[in-house]
């Protein structure tokens, strides 16, 4: 009999930000295999003798590779074993979720993709700052900081996307947050408000906001550091208003 692979989405960091789908497939689990960015504490609701595989890499540093990782689940499943792939936010956001599904369902194993809260959601709500809201903001566009140079291509045009989207959210930004918050601040002008949230929903969440002029001093002075959600647009006014209900 095969086994079958869950890619479930583990939300941004906070243990109570997984769907309680999510939360039941980690219970059921023969094999876990998770990320850095995922929310390690929910391991503790695995099985007895389920065995859990630590995939995740530091940014620039060593971890498995995504051949590794996609062996690995077809391997276990391939012996009729439950399989759990654990990811941050959600694995269809920047996750490579569809690579890893695509290659275990290639190898004629059954393969589920279950959502999860992603960074940008998590750093919106917690920050303050809505996406979208009635009269500042219709539209937002979730783009990556940072594209894959083997592609030999550059597909984020953050120029055009500041002229066309309200809203702009930037996830694997920190190492070029200054490049980034200049290109858009060419456009919107320096006085543009933004805000950058880093380890959102998790105990050490940082938020700086403020001008684009001041973020990118802060990014100069390194301030701005991984894993980081950038969030540029109008709707950032909402902070001062949303952060005072917090308690
Ligand atoms: N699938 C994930 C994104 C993976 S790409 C999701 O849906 O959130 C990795 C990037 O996600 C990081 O560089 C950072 O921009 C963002 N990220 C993930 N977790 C985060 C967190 N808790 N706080 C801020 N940014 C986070």
């Amino acid at each position: 009999m095969r086994g079958k692979v869950y890619i479930v989405g583990g939300g941004p960091g906070d243990p109570g930000l997984i769907t309680v789908k999510g939360l039941k497939l980690i219970g059921e689990a023969d094999v876990i295999v998770y990320d850095r960015l995922a929310p390690h504490e929910v391991l503790s609701e695995a099985k007895a003798g389920a065995i859990k595989i630590y995939a995740g890499k530091e940014p620039g540093g060593r971890g498995l590779s995504q051949e590794e990782i996609n062996r690995i689940l077809v391997e276990y499943a391939s012996r009729g074993l439950t399989v759990v792939r654990l990811k941050g936010g959600d694995p269809l956001v920047l996750g490579r979720g569809e690579e890893e599904c695509a290659f275990v369902i290639e190898h004629g194993i059954e393969c589920e993709i279950i959502p999860g809260v992603s960074s940008f959601l998590a750093a919106a709500a917690s920050s303050g700052v809505p996406l979208t809201s009635r009269g500042l903001s219709s539209s937002f566009a979730v783009v990556t900081g940072m594209e894959d140079p083997s592609k030999g291509f550059k597909s984020v045009d953050l120029a055009k996307i500041a002229s066309s989207v309200d809203t702009i959210v930037i996830l694997m930004g920190a190492s070029r947050s200054a490049e980034i918050l200049r290109e858009v601040a060419g456009v919107r002008g320096y006085e543009e408000l933004g805000v950058v949230v880093m380890r959102a929903s998790m105990p050490d969440e940082k938020v700086l906001a403020g001008k684009l002029s001041d973020l990118i001093e802060a990014a100069e002075r390194g301030e701005i550091v991984n894993p980081a959600v950038i969030i540029i647009g109008k709707t950032v006014r909402f902070r001062e208003v949303l952060k005072a209900g917090k308690g």
